[in-house]
């Protein structure tokens, strides 16, 4: 299984490394076989190449979209050696068998980000490179292919190493990665294609990227991770600027893309926003003056959760919000921007590390979501409902209080944002207890409580003892903050019990999709504790 390399076609847009291996091949005494661009670039290191016109005997036409699609090339690709029929077919042609293909290929991803034009993108879709990629992969029991500079050295050293020879083993794994490299850019073209086309079915899209960056690990230690990026130019955590701090790991992506879509969904002009986030959810969201105001704010609903959290900040970090963000152990910041003296502060700990993303999301942009099962995918257009397109019903007798409205239309943001089962509480534009990803949504009420009560008793622990003692004292129980509070629920109520749980945390108004089966026992337990409840029509499921 082991196959001499004799020659090599070369054709590369992407020069990187490119001399060394000619004139390391060359050493080896390998006849290099050249396309235009590629063969000058070889001639002006003074090497030796053959113009692949040798072999077609035809020279390249239409600016070079036709130069290697011939059978003088592709007979010498796919000529199966141990073929009489295929050896004879060779000798009558005069077809040169290659070994070693090496091709990167025009810089389709690398125009597309530079924000070409159109015809310039389109003109940067490589076609004979991807036919000779595939058809010397298919044939990797006979040749090697290399589709990355980063592919050189390995060649060389098992070159090197096997005196001219290369193994099987080495031919498969570059035959796969090489495959690998033209799905990927054909994806990048479809995904391309379809934002200029735009409102495609989602299940139409095609989904994979470009591989990125390969990962330390995945969600845990034992699983290898990528982290693949699509054409698309969302400011989000792919497409981020990382100031400082580590290398980003699987989750703190994952964590880092939940907390900046969950952020964006609070227009900057209108108000400050922060989220924190653990494990996909957030633990804590606010509005706020400022951002340090909200970051505050948001702190204070979970505060032994958000520590090793995540902070996402909707408007461009300041020096005021980094000096309260550094005082807690933080993994990852990300917000649009940052002025020089939060740059400062944040750098300050080296490990914290800092994104910015020079924007915000549009969260009622159009868009695709992939979720991988057994086997397959499941792809579905991105949930871009926002709370202030619907038309909210009030259902009860009583109508939310101006206030009211305020925190349920923010509840209702954030419970977007969480893992279904979803229950968010909040009061004065800020979360007080979130309930997340139980499997019965009266569960996640008791637990949203719950944590407000842990928040409330963590405060009374702040302040001085003497102060504590004076309250207990007159007889104070500790308040959990639901009290006085307004609930959302990420689908409707299948029972009152939920409701009923939220209002016994003290929960005034409640916002929830409707559409139970028993949404007329639901109101009636609402409005025979005076709660005011409205309907918003659409679900945030979010799993
Ligand atoms: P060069 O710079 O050597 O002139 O061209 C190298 C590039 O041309 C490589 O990216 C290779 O994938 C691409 N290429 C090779 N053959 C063909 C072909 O027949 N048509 C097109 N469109 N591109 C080709």
């Amino acid at each position: 299984d082991r196959v001499k390399v004799r020659r090599a076609l070369l054709s590369v847009s992407d020069k990187t490394g490119l001399a060394e291996l000619a004139r390391a091949l060359a050493g080896m005494g390998v006849e290099l076989v050249s396309t235009g661009g590629t063969r000058k670039a070889l001639e002006a290191e003074g090497l030796a190449v053959r113009d692949v016109a040798e072999l077609t005997g035809f020279p390249e036409i239409m600016d070079g979209r036709v130069k290697t699609l011939h059978p003088g090339v592709h007979g010498g690709l796919l000529g199966v050696r141990a073929d009489p029929a295929h050896a004879a077919a060779m000798e009558a042609h005069g077809i040169a068998g290659i070994d070693l293909l090496v091709v990167t290929l025009y810089p389709f991803e690398a125009t597309v980000a530079s924000g070409a034009d159109y015809a310039s993108s389109v003109e940067n879709i490589d076609i004979g490179g991807p036919a000779m990629i595939r058809a010397a992969a298919k044939n990797h029991a006979y040749l090697t292919v290399a589709t990355d500079p980063a592919d050189y050295a390995e060649i060389l050293a098992a070159l090197t190493e096997g005196e001219g020879e290369t193994s099987l083993s080495l031919r498969q794994k570059l035959a796969a990665r090489a495959f690998a490299r033209t799905a990927a850019y054909d994806s990048a073209i479809a995904s391309w294609f379809a934002g200029e086309v735009g409102n495609m079915a989602p299940e139409k899209v095609s989904f994979a990227g470009t591989l990125a960056e390969t990962l330390r690990y995945g969600e845990n230690p034992h699983q290898s991770a990528g982290f693949y990026r699509h054409g698309a130019a969302r400011p989000g955590v792919a497409t981020a600027r990382q100031v400082q701090g580590k290398a980003l790991s699987y989750n703190n992506i994952n964590d880092t893309d939940a907390a900046f879509e969950l952020v964006s969904e609070f227009d900057p002009a209108r108000t400050a926003a922060v989220a924190i986030i653990k494990h996909a959810n957030p633990c804590g969201v606010a509005e706020g003056v400022n951002l340090a105001d909200a970051y505050r704010a948001a702190l204070a609903c979970d505060p032994v959760s958000a520590f090793g959290g995540i902070v996402a900040l909707n408007r461009t970090l300041d020096a005021e919000a980094a000096r309260e963000i550094v005082e807690v152990f933080t993994e990852v910041i990300i917000a649009p921007d940052a002025s020089a003296e939060a740059i400062e502060i944040v750098a300050a700990k080296k490990n914290l590390r800092l994104l910015l993303t020079g924007g915000l999301p549009d969260p009622r942009a159009p868009g695709k979501t992939v979720k991988s099962v057994a086997g397959g995918l499941l792809v579905q257009s991105r949930d871009n409902g926002v709370v202030d397109d619907l038309e909210l019903t009030v259902v009860t007798k009583r109508a939310p209080t101006a206030a009211e409205m305020d925190d349920l239309r923010f509840a209702f943001r954030v419970a977007k944002h969480v893992k279904s089962n979803a229950i968010v509480y909040a009061k004065d534009l800020a979360s007080v207890g979130i309930g997340a990803g139980q499997m019965s949504r009266i569960d996640s009420s008791r637990i949203a409580a719950r944590k407000a009560e842990d928040a409330a008793r963590a405060m009374a622990t702040e302040r001085s003892g003497a102060e504590v003692a004076a309250g207990l004292a007159a007889g104070h129980a500790i308040v959990p903050l639901t009290h006085g509070s307004v609930v959302a629920s990420d689908a409707f109520f299948p029972f009152a019990d939920g409701l009923i749980s939220a209002i016994e945390a003290g929960a005034t108004a409640v916002i929830q999709p409707g559409g139970s089966m028993r949404d007329a026992e639901v109101i009636a337990a609402a409005d025979a504790h005076g709660v005011a409840m409205v309907f918003t029509g659409m679900r945030h499921f979010r799993h």
